[in-house]
């Protein structure tokens, strides 16, 4: 089965989301393999979106993931990655369909709640800089 890497952002653990959240990948039927609470650093956040480096928000954004504890999540399922960005919604939560999770629950992309691994090369990366292999087996 596949992995997808899975982080309630620090807007959506301060709204006190991650609970309703939690539920709708358990309801899913994705199984959780890990988690934790952790407070990025500015450095941490500036890795986990390199990719993004050169666009003119990165200070902003890793500024906002930093601000704050995320919860870092491993679910696995068939098609997860694709399925669980499908769960999450557009970037920006004004094209979000209503029952995706950005949909329900936000508004601006800037405070969308959630992030999710776009691709099996990201999810691998992801899950490797968030967790070591003995709390991901
Ligand atoms: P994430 O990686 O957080 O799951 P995403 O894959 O939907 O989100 P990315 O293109 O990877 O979108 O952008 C990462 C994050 O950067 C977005 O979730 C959003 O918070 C922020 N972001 C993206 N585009 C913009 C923009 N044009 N202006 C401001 N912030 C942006
Ligand atoms: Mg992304």
């Amino acid at each position: 089965y596949e992995r997808t890497f899975i982080a309630v952002k620090p807007d959506g653990v301060q709204r006190g989301l991650v609970g309703n959240i939690i539920a709708r990948f358990e309801a899913k039927g994705y199984k959780l393999v890990a988690l934790k609470m952790v407070w990025p650093t500015k450095e941490m956040a500036s890795k986990h979106y390199a990719d993004l480096s050169s666009k003119p928000f990165f200070n902003g954004l890793t500024d906002f993931f930093s601000s704050g504890p995320i919860v870092a999540m491993v679910w696995e399922g068939d098609n997860a990655i694709l399925g669980g960005r499908k769960m999450l919604g557009t970037t920006n939560p004004r094209d979000s369909e209503p029952g995706s999770i950005r949909g329900d629950l936000c508004v601006i992309t800037g405070r969308n709640i959630i992030h999710g691994s776009d691709g099996p090369d990201s999810a691998e990366h992801e899950i490797n800089m968030w967790f070591k292999p003995s709390e991901v087996n």
